[in-house]
């Protein structure tokens, strides 16, 4: 048997890249590559990069340069990869870079470096491909690119403008991995309630039935599979209020990530947000009347150029009024290439934008803990991510992985990763519950 060409890869950035690596290693394990977990060891190393912020730029440049000296056959690829003469000045010798969702050229790369071996085992995939998260929980991308141009965000430009899949693809995605044991659907795009529109919520065949491109469709017909259903990236369009319904009557996750970046109209504005002229605390507040159950998580940027002491305060006012459950927020940083850069506003110094996000963080945090500790006493659903010898560590159905608390749960017969137990709330911290399995 011809030995197996070898690959190692290294992922970077958002769940909407680690999707992309999935379905790159699926590709090349169906050509009978295979993965190893050092750089030494392989024919060549894959970098998916994130270029989102000059942070993560910095982390892939690293990724890339330790690579070289590690392997010296190096392939990029992802949102760094848009804009290639930044690898170029620094890496002249990587063997190829190419974008976002490229996955034919990444493929290409990769044969030209290290053919794949002569008899490719097309059957060592499994038919739901590769999961690199675990495999009770799975990304699932329904969309790539954006129609929306924030001023402060370079994706469009590195993604392009929204193309959805079919209706049918994303569910028939969907079945395979509850098949293969997935138990949670983390449902990401970049605007996850856009879904459809640029394909005018084009109908395609699954199942026996025609299902429309939009996203309360989808989210009802994902609902179906028996898995949890959790929605990343919506943004708070008025149809979003249907969806609501359905996280009521238990179809899908009443959880929904919003990304509102802030809430004064001027610095949403200034920031080209979609849906910024939405009364938004008045529509969660009749979110919540018709799901009490609801959390929201969202992020948040402070010190953006232009924004006063006013926005700011008015900002804290509407936190402390919403009172949603999951925050993050970030120190407004000039992207290169971003157009808030060139709005001619005022740039706010970095002890300010410091002393906001201190002042954010701390009303934040005062909110979320006792939303937690409101929990305390209730019986609530846990998915096990963890299994320990006396305590599991698992998630609420108000928490999605990586980003939000932990649930640690006590129980005397052993639980298994991906399990979905019941669980007695006996107490809470700041981040996390601690119960016991009921
Ligand atoms: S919605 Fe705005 S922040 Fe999100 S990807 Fe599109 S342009 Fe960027």
């Amino acid at each position: 048997m011809t030995a197996q060409p070898k690959i190692s890869f290294v992922s970077l950035g958002c769940p909407k890249a680690l999707v992309d690596s999935e379905r790159i290693i699926t590709r090349l394990r169906a050509e009978g590559y295979e993965l190893v977990k050092s750089h030494q060891g392989a024919d060549a190393v894959i970098v998916n990069t994130c270029g989102f912020l000059d942070s993560a730029k910095a982390e892939s440049l690293s990724a890339i340069g330790e690579a070289l000296a590690e392997n010296g056959k190096v392939i990029v690829t992802g949102c760094m990869g848009a804009e290639p003469e930044q690898i170029r000045d620094a890496f002249p010798n990587v063997l190829a870079i190419t974008g976002p969702q490229a996955y034919e050229s990444v493929m290409g790369a990769v044969h030209e470096a290290v053919p794949p071996a002569h008899d490719p085992f097309l059957d060592l995939v499994p038919p739901q491909g590769v999961k690199l998260t675990p495999r009770h929980y799975a990304y699932l991308k329904i969309s790539e690119g954006c129609n929306n141009r924030c001023t402060f965000c370079i994706i469009p430009k590195l993604r392009g403008d929204l193309v959805s899949r079919p209706a049918s693809d994303v569910l028939r995605e969907a079945e395979k991995l509850v098949a293969a044991g997935v138990k949670e659907l983390l449902v990401v795009s970049q605007d996850t309630s856009a879904y459809g529109v640029d394909i005018k919520y084009a109908t395609s065949t699954w199942q026996d039935r025609e299902v429309r491109a939009r996203f309360l469709d989808l989210s009802r017909e994902l609902g179906t599979l028996g898995a949890w259903v959790r929605l990343h990236y919506v943004y708070p369009y008025p149809h979003v209020d249907e969806v609501i319904g359905l996280m009521a009557d238990g179809v899908v996750l009443p959880y929904l990530d919003i990304p509102f970046q802030h809430s004064s109209p001027k610095v949403l504005k200034a920031m080209r947000r979609p849906a910024a002229t939405e009364k938004t605390a008045e529509r969660i507040r009749k979110w919540r009347e018709t799901c009490p159950d609801l959390a929201i998580r969202s992020t948040f940027i402070v010190g953006f150029p232009g924004e006063t002491d006013e926005d700011f305060e008015e900002l804290l006012d509407w936190l402390r009024e919403t009172k949603l459950e999951r925050v993050g927020c970030f120190k407004y940083e000039p992207v290169r290439g971003a157009t808030a850069n060139d709005l001619g506003l005022p740039a706010v110094p970095d002890e300010v934008k410091q002393s906001r996000w201190e002042r954010f963080m701390a009303t934040q945090q005062a909110i979320s803990a006792k939303r937690l500790a409101s929990r305390v006493g209730k019986r609530i659903k846990v998915i096990i991510d963890e299994p320990g010898p006396t305590v599991s560590k698992g998630r609420s159905q108000w928490d999605a992985p990586e980003i939000d608390g932990n649930v640690y749960v006590a129980s005397r017969r052993p639980l298994r990763i991906g399990d979905i137990v019941s669980v007695k709330v006996e107490r809470a911290d700041a981040y996390d519950l601690h119960g016991v399995a009921v």
